[in-house]
């Protein structure tokens, strides 16, 4: 499922109820008062009880809060570009892959659409801090580690030079020691990224949406609600983010012997694997949070 249908569905099951205010950020945020002032780009000016960032690996609302994204952004080891490009390979509802040791390139189709997801993934010790606002730079570093490889890769590389959806990025995680301050919370990405290493990042932002607006329902106050949002999130984050560790990742294998071992692993499946025991998935049972939406409709 792209992120971006599942965005859509979210958006029409509450557009009704709730107030969206596209092509605006947030500028500035002053919690002197019982409220919180926020001052918009724009130029507009709103006054809420409570702020909620949502605003991703990279949010400002973090930033203007905590500080600077260094002190909470844990480098997993690798970098990645992601794109579109035609498909010409007649690709549906699949996926074909091509590594190196410390290299990877897979070609995906989520549909029998006309257009194909293309992916160069890289391992790099450190992260590339130069080209991370540069997207020239963010190119030439993809091409350069690319160079000479096999496969569909050089055509992918010129498809990526000519992409206007270019998504560049390093795989990391956010850790932090609180996801609130007075009453600005954050949630999703912005607080606990896991990397999409994990396969979680999506199930976090929901749960942890849930499990915040349950604590929100539940308590009296936002300081009890915000401290409760914590108390029932944190071991399930950990546990989701313990899922990845530098350089170690199954499908992006960072040496020849790990390479060889992937493949011949999968070189001896003759059926569909059963899908692995992962705890961390099920490490949390979602409270029911019926009683409260009953009382919330109930209000004038
Ligand atoms: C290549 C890749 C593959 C992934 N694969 C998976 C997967 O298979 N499964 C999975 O569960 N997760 C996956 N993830 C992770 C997943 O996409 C994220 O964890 C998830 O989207 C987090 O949701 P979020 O709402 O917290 O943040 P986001 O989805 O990042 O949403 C943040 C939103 O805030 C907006 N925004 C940012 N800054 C501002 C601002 N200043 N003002 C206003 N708006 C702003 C952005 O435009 C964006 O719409 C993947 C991620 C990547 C990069």
């Amino acid at each position: 499922m792209r992120r971006g249908d599942l965005a859509g569905l979210l958006h029409a099951k509450v557009r009704d109820d709730v107030e969206f205010v596209f092509g605006d950020s947030i500028d500035t945020l002053d919690q002197a008062g019982r409220a919180v002032d926020v001052t918009f780009r724009s130029g507009r000016q709103r006054t809420f009880d409570l702020v909620v960032g949502a605003d991703g690996m990279h949010s400002n609302t973090r930033e203007s809060l905590f500080g600077p994204e260094e002190q909470f952004h844990r480098y997993l080891g690798y970098c990645f570009a992601i794109f579109t490009m035609p498909n010409t390979f007649g690709f549906s509802h699949e996926l074909m892959m091509w590594n190196s040791p410390g290299r990877a390139a897979a070609l995906y189709a989520v549909g029998d659409n006309d257009e194909l997801h293309a992916f160069l993934n890289f391992h790099r010790p450190e992260p590339p801090l130069d080209a991370l606002r540069n997207p020239d730079a963010q190119r030439d570093l993809v091409a350069k580690v690319f160079a000479g490889a096999g496969w569909e890769v050089p055509g992918m590389v010129d498809a990526m030079r000519d992409a206007d959806d270019l998504f560049f990025d390093t795989a990391g995680q956010i850790r932090m020691p609180h996801w609130s301050s007075g009453r600005v919370a954050l949630v999703g990405d912005a607080a606990y990224a896991p990397s999409f290493l994990t396969g979680q990042g999506t199930s976090l932002a929901l749960v942890g949406a849930y499990m915040l607006s349950g604590a929100l329902a539940a308590c009296r106050d936002h300081s009890a609600a915000l401290a409760a949002y914590e108390r029932g999130l944190r071991g399930f984050v950990a546990m989701n983010q313990a899922m990845a560790d530098n350089g170690a990742a199954l499908l992006f294998p960072v040496t020849a012997r790990a390479l060889e071992q992937r493949d011949t692993m999968l070189r001896g499946l003759v059926t569909m694997p059963a899908a692995p025991a992962r705890p961390a998935h099920s490490a949390l049972v979602l409270p029911d949070l019926a009683p409260f939406t009953t009382r919330m409709r109930r209000l004038p």
